[in-house]
């Protein structure tokens, strides 16, 4: 059976990427969506979820979590496929001017591309302790994927910023205990979330570092705590561990695609249909560079017209493009 072939191929679910991903459906063009976290949202959902946006035209003040829940919502008004978890390694442009993309899970195929990979993929940072391997996808995790997993458990949530104490916050009603453990007295989250953190039951123990973790015969685990600037040293049993350090991004994937980039920053090239100096590859979003362009959300969310618009002339010369108004296009 032959492969299938799509339309096009998003690379990076960020806010660029997935207004792109509307945009394609509203088109009723056939796209996929290719994301290396288990999340959509980019930098927002991932470094800023809390965070109250100004500079997004007709909603002020949202926050970055309610945005990428509002960019979701859009998203399944024309819905086009996801992958998640899945980082795009290469792009491949064949002979019949196609592209192959790879992953390390898939290899899919498409008649064009739209990389919206911000700054490049994301991986969340990790815990270097010996151990931290074995425990990984068991007792040990980098994101939450659902709050149920961990009912009536005893769970250390380790990481001091906004994101871990939502995180901490997030699983106080369901588990059994949950402790939050930060190298400073003080935390880098908002001040509400803050507060929210002092009014609940979870047990904030600061400022330590982890500097053991070991799983027991009993499949709980036992993570060793030191005092900063002090001897003293603690001990705690628990069933799940979550990390919440941050992430780091990497765009070194770029430098394989043939691309034409600002050397100094690795920024993609574009004109202004955001075309890149391969036939067929778009790119939007913060990864991009041309004159007067401001890494903003807001013009991610003119790029991304503009690049499917092109694309789908492009790819189908003859189709009548309501480009003025959304409404012919929704049921
Ligand atoms: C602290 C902070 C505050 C900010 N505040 C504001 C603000 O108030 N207003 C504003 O307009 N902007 C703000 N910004 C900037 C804004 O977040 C960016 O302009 C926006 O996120 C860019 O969106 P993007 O989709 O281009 O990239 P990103 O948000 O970076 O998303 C790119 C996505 O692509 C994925 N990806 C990358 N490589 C691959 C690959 N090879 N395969 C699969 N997936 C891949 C990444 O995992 C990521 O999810 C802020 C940024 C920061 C860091």
């Amino acid at each position: 059976m032959a492969e299938e072939m799509y339309d096009v191929t998003i690379i990076g679910g960020g806010p660029a990427g997935m207004f792109a991903a509307f945009y394609c459906g509203l088109h009723e063009l056939k796209a996929q969506l290719i994301e290396s976290l288990p999340q959509l949202g980019g930098q927002v959902a991932a470094l800023y979820p809390e965070k109250k946006i100004w500079d997004v035209a007709g909603m002020p003040g949202v926050s970055g979590q309610e945005l990428v829940d509002c960019l979701k919502q859009q998203m399944k008004v024309a819905p086009i496929d996801q992958f998640l978890n899945e980082t795009v390694e290469d792009v491949i442009k064949e002979d019949d001017g196609t592209f192959t993309i790879k992953s390390a899970q898939r290899v899919s195929h498409s008649k064009s591309i739209i990389i919206a990979l911000g700054n490049g993929a994301f991986t969340p940072r990790k815990l270097s302790l010996d151990g931290a391997d074995v425990a990984e996808g068991h007792q040990l995790h980098y994101f939450v994927n659902h709050t149920a997993d961990y009912a009536g458990k005893r769970v250390v949530v380790l990481g001091g910023g906004d994101s871990a104490i939502d995180v901490a916050l997030m699983l106080e009603p369901v588990a059994k205990e949950v402790s939050l453990v930060h190298r400073r007295n003080e935390f880098r989250g908002l001040e509400h979330t803050v507060t929210k953190l002092k009014e609940s039951k979870v047990n904030v123990l600061t400022p330590y570092l982890p500097k053991g973790i070991k799983v027991e015969d009993d499949q709980s685990v036992t993570m060793e705590l030191k005092k900063r600037r002090s001897d003293e040293v603690k001990s705690l049993n628990v069933d799940q561990v979550i990390v919440n350090f941050g992430f780091t991004s990497d765009n070194a994937a770029l430098n394989k695609w043939s691309l034409d980039l600002d050397n100094e920053r690795n920024l993609i090239k574009v004109d202004s249909t955001m075309q890149t100096s391969v036939d067929g590859v778009y790119a939007i979003g913060d990864g991009v560079t041309y004159p007067g362009k401001v890494a903003l959300i807001a013009s991610a969310f003119g790029e991304a017209p503009a690049a499917v618009t092109a694309l789908a002339k492009k790819l189908y010369p003859d189709k009548k493009m309501a480009v003025h108004s959304s409404s012919m296009n929704i049921g």
